[in-house]
């Protein structure tokens, strides 16, 4: 799957069950409709509230084409506070997030210092340490 932003084909990390791509280029992540819930299942709490998706109609600024169908991407709000600026697929395929954003996202779910933050450094720690470490081993294939 190609990066929306750059192109470059996004490497696939897969971390306790949870598989998302990663650009190793911007460092944004896409995930798959299902797993920011999974995501947040693991590493917050299970069967913890869904963050609110709320499609704005009105932001009209670098529309980016969903990875899987090529259909152009929505923007979207989730979170509470602060609230970020993600794209989504029309069609529901997934979500894309910018650099950081995941990370605010999960982040902003769970009280500071508690065993769930650390658990929510952690996995993205690992998971984008290990890609990046991976990335250097084996030479990008931007050919696929
Ligand atoms: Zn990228
Ligand atoms: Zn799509």
């Amino acid at each position: 799957m190609k990066c929306p932003v750059d192109r470059r084909v996004m490497m696939v990390v897969e971390h306790r069950h949870i598989e998302l791509d990663f650009c190793t280029k911007c460092s944004g992540v896409w995930l798959d409709s299902d797993e920011l819930e999974l995501l947040i299942d693991v590493l917050v709490s299970e069967g913890a509230k869904v963050l609110a998706i709320e499609v704005d109609k009105s932001v009209r600024k670098a529309l980016r084409k969903c990875p899987i169908c090529g259909e152009k991407m929505e923007k979207a709000w989730i979170g509470h506070d602060p609230k970020i600026l993600i794209d989504r697929c029309p069609r529901e395929h997934g979500l894309w997030f910018d650099a950081g954003e995941i990370q605010k996202v999960l982040c902003e779910m769970v009280p500071p210092g508690s065993p769930q933050y650390q658990n929510v450094v952690s996995f993205l720690g690992d998971a984008f340490q290990a890609t990046h470490m991976q990335g250097m081993a084996n030479r990008p294939q931007d050919t696929v």
